[in-house]
């Protein structure tokens, strides 16, 4: 069975699809084909204006329910994404390219798994209590308001559902705007709350390019504004909330390290390099794209991954078997060429792939370079594509300078069967997420988040319920009121 990519409308707003046939055309495009499957517009500003009202509308009904009640309809909405996992996970394909063998395990269900794991916490907001003396203290839990989403264009489903679902379980309300590049699912994404028993305008969404998330962040109306982005967007939107005090979580880029000791198995050392920068085409932003391999294994470790190189899959992305999509647009592989070129001419060995397979759509080879120095661009900035970096190293001090000389801090991992060492050096390592022996596994009870240029806050886990709340304070007299005269 095959599914309509063209949408209903353009925008969900007031719990239903909304068309302005005058806002900006946003056609989008089918990365494996560079065919067009569907034509969207831009939200104008008076579409903004109706999303935010909405939300503001909605908001202190949603809230009033008791948590057990705002809980029950995330996790009926994750039910529903469940049993339309395929669908979902078709369209995601559609959107972004990501081969339907990832997206059916790691798109719709991991957006699942927020619902139900932020509509269980639901009912468990709480404030506390505190005696004294006869006096008494509590704190009460509250909303913060209307919140914002802005999503990156990689993983567009569960983007949305990271930041709705904690945000609605806390009793907030919603205006999500995708990536332009990848609108289509956080559109499914309110139709299912919806079906879920969601309120008119508790979760809306409008779609556009970056003035309409710039407008939005700088709407008085909005209290939070959770951005996943790049670094760049992420300090423009970070001032601009700044202005306004609003609360943020910033999700933000990477370039991660990935240590290989020599006493590392290395099988599953390959292993997790090839998720680490492979998986969804390399569109990912923890990914370990700086792979430090202890000198005795160096070579090994690069035959071994020539060799399991050649299981890459390309193809039809709707295809199950294959398991190596193309990038996202053309803009992005340009990019990504760009930088496949400086690694060359800065004198990095290019080891496998660099090159365009033939045919239409966003192709680009996995790419591997090896005797890369820390100088190198290729070294130093994210590139968001299959590139994959190896770098040697002698000692563990070293590794660990080199590992952490960059101004991000999103993620890293180390592999090694010395647990006292890598327990050690993941103690020193400046990263928000850390991994041993394995990379990438980013569950939701896993709090999820980067240091330094990476961003602030943290997604998932208990602790995201402090990103889409506030605290109150009750002080209770229970006697009288002393005053010096
Ligand atoms: P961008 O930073 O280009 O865009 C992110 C979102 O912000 C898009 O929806 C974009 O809209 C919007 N936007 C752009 N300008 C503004 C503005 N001035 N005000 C408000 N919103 C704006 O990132 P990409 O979409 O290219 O995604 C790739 C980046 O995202 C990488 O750096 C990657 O590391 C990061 N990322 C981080 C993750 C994390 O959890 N830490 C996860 C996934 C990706 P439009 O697309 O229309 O321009």
């Amino acid at each position: 069975m095959t599914y309509a990519t063209q949408p209903e409308a353009s925008h969900f707003i007031d719990g239903q699809y909304v068309e302005d046939d005058s806002g900006a055309a946003l056609p989008v495009i089918y990365p494996a084909t560079g065919e067009t499957i569907a034509n969207l517009h831009a939200a104008t500003p008076a579409l903004v204006d109706r999303a935010l009202a909405a939300a503001k509308r909605a908001q202190p009904a949603w809230a009033a329910l008791t948590g057990t009640e705002r809980g029950r309809i995330l996790r009926r909405a994750a039910d529903i994404m469940r049993e339309r996992n395929r669908e979902l996970s078709e369209l995601e394909t559609k959107d972004t390219g990501k081969p339907l063998q990832e997206t059916l395990v790691a798109d719709a269900t991991s957006g699942a798994d927020a619902l139900e794991y932020f509509g269980g916490l639901a009912a468990t907001l709480a404030g506390e209590h505190i005696q004294l003396g006869e006096d008494f203290i509590y704190t009460r839990r509250e909303a913060l308001g209307v919140t914002v989403g802005i999503g990156a264009w990689n993983y567009p489903t569960q983007i949305a559902c990271w930041k709705a679902a904690p945000a609605l379980a806390c009793g907030n309300t919603m205006v999500f705007k995708p990536s332009e590049t990848t609108p289509l699912s956080a559109l499914k994404v309110a139709e299912i709350l919806v079906e879920a028993g969601a309120p008119p305008g508790v979760f809306n969404v409008v779609q556009g390019y970056g003035e309409v998330g710039a407008g939005l962040v700088d709407d008085d109306r909005v209290a939070k504004v959770s951005l996943t982005g790049s670094v760049p967007t992420g300090r423009k939107v970070y001032a601009s909330a700044a202005s306004g005090m609003k609360a943020v979580t910033m999700e933000l880029g990477g370039k991660s390290p990935l240590v290989i000791f020599d006493d590392a198995s290395l099988e599953d050392a390959v292993s997790a390099a090839i998720n680490a920068n492979f998986y969804s085409t390399g569109q990912i932003c923890s990914n370990g794209t700086r792979v430090f391999v202890q000198d005795g294994i160096r070579e090994a470790f690069l035959d071994r991954l020539a060799e399991r190189l050649k299981g890459v899959a390309m193809g039809d992305p709707l295809d199950e078997a294959t398991n190596f999509g193309p990038m996202v647009s053309a803009r992005q592989r340009e990019i990504v060429e760009g930088f496949i070129s400086q690694g060359v001419a800065e004198g990095a060995r290019l080891v496998a792939g660099g090159g365009r397979p033939e045919g239409e759509g966003y192709w680009i080879e996995p790419t591997v370079f090896a005797d890369v120095t820390d100088g190198m661009t290729i070294a130093r900035e994210e590139i968001f594509g299959p590139v994959m970096s190896v770098f040697g190293f002698s000692t563990e001090e070293e590794a660990l300078e080199r590992a952490n000389a960059t101004i991000y801090g999103l993620s890293a991992g180390v592999f090694t069967r010395d647990l006292a060492r890598a327990h050690r050096f993941v103690g020193r390592l400046q990263a928000g997420s850390c991994w041993i022996n394995t990379y990438n596994l980013t569950p939701v009870e896993a709090p999820f988040g980067g240091m330094k240029m990476s961003g602030v806050g943290r997604e998932n886990g208990q602790v995201a319920i402090e990103h889409w709340s506030q605290l109150k304070t009750v002080y209770v007299a229970m006697g009288e009121v002393e005053a010096p005269y």
